[in-house]
């Protein structure tokens, strides 16, 4: 088989990649580890960049404000603009657009091994001019490539039903607390009636699981009382925290999205900017294939680092701040105005 863009993972970062390159005519493969799709994640995406939602994309809810909690509850409201999607539903309809543009997806099909020209994977080979990686935290193509493994964050999340919501339905509820969730922060996101997720994500701090963090707020904390309803699902995953990589392009094998470094250190997003680098690697990769010049893929690295690079910067500097000197909920209480996205002194 030979094509001329393979990509491991069918994740957005992939999804989008494939999607791009497909369109202008070339030949896709895409190679998915799993049988569907189903990244573990809370599902908000944020409006601020222009993101249009795939068609069979579940909505769950309209998100139009923030509210931060202090440790001792006092809180900062904050307007935004996002949605909170059914993250299975959201990637497959990606997926279904590459698909539906020419790309192949090869499911249950992970990728093994780089070999000169293509790759291996599990049920075979193909050959590809150009190799793209997005196959996320723990990329495969990235310890193929000899990088060093991402520092993470380590989540847990139930999606609970018959629960306690605030009056205001589009607000989503951020909760800093070193001792339900050392390094990271709880969230509850509304996801339609009386339902929300309600999820942690740690550092590695702490003594216990995230499981048992995420017991412990839920059964435990002062908003246990809300709470309590019926648990009908949980995930647990991992994110990257160390910031973007250093390369992305290393020949003509290129990373995007969780693979690359682009969740944010602080926050945790991942989603946007892993769509917006299958965006811009897509059409680097357009580019070289057009021009059959492989060079021109390094395109991607400086575009990439000119969007992502500084913002991305900036929370790898909070999130060092963030584990030195914000362990305990004294110190959380007096910094967390200069380490939150919503606060003015982030941004100064
Ligand atoms: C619990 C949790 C909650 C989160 N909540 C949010 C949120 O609300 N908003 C937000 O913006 N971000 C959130 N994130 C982060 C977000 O999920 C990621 O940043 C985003 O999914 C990155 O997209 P990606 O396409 O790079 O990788 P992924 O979505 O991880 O996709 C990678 C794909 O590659 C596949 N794969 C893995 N190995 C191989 C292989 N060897 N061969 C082939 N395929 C392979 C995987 O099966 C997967 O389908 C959350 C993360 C977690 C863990």
């Amino acid at each position: 088989m030979n094509y001329d863009l393979i990509v491991a993972g069918a994740g957005p970062a992939g999804s989008i990649t494939a999607a791009v390159v497909a369109q202008a005519g070339y030949r896709v493969l895409v190679l998915e580890r799993d049988a569907s799709c189903r990244s573990p994640c809370a599902g908000y995406i944020s409006s601020t960049i222009n993101i249009e939602l795939p068609d069979g994309c579940i909505i769950q809810s309209r998100i139009r404000k923030m509210r931060t909690y202090f440790p001792d509850l006092s809180f900062h409201d904050f307007q935004l603009s996002g949605f909170l999607v059914d993250r299975p539903s959201f990637d497959m309809a990606l997926a279904t657009k590459a698909e539906d543009s020419g790309a192949e997806i090869r499911w249950k099909s992970p990728l093994i091994d780089l070999a000169a020209g293509g790759v291996r994977f599990r049920d075979g080979e193909a050959s590809g001019k150009i190799i793209v990686g997005a196959d996320g935290v723990f990329s495969r193509v990235a310890a193929l490539l000899g990088l060093e493994r991402q520092r993470v964050a380590f989540c847990a999340q139930y999606h609970i039903r018959g629960i306690e919501l605030l009056p205001e339905p589009d607000t989503c509820e951020i909760f800093f607390d070193a001792n339900y969730a050392p390094g990271g922060y709880v969230w509850i996101y509304p996801a339609g009636k009386d339902s929300a997720k309600v999820g942690l994500g740690i550092t590695g701090a702490g003594t216990r699981s995230p499981h048992e963090y995420l017991d412990a707020f839920v059964s435990e904390s002062p908003l246990a009382e809300r709470l309590c309803g019926e648990r009908t699902g949980y995930l647990t995953g991992a994110l990257p925290i160390s910031g973007l990589r250093k390369r992305l392009c290393y020949g003509n094998i290129l990373l995007v999205g969780d693979s690359a470094g682009m969740a944010d250190p602080i926050t945790g997003a991942g989603i946007n900017n892993a769509m917006l680098s299958g965006e811009i690697a897509g059409r680097a990769v357009i580019d070289a294939l057009e021009d059959d010049d492989m060079a021109v893929l390094g395109q991607y690295e400086t575009r990439a680092d000119m969007l992502l690079g500084r913002p991305l910067a900036r929370s790898l500097e909070k999130r060092r701040k963030l584990d030195c000197c914000c362990t305990s909920n004294e110190m959380l209480q007096r910094h967390l105005p200069g380490l939150w996205v919503t606060f003015r002194e982030y941004w100064t």
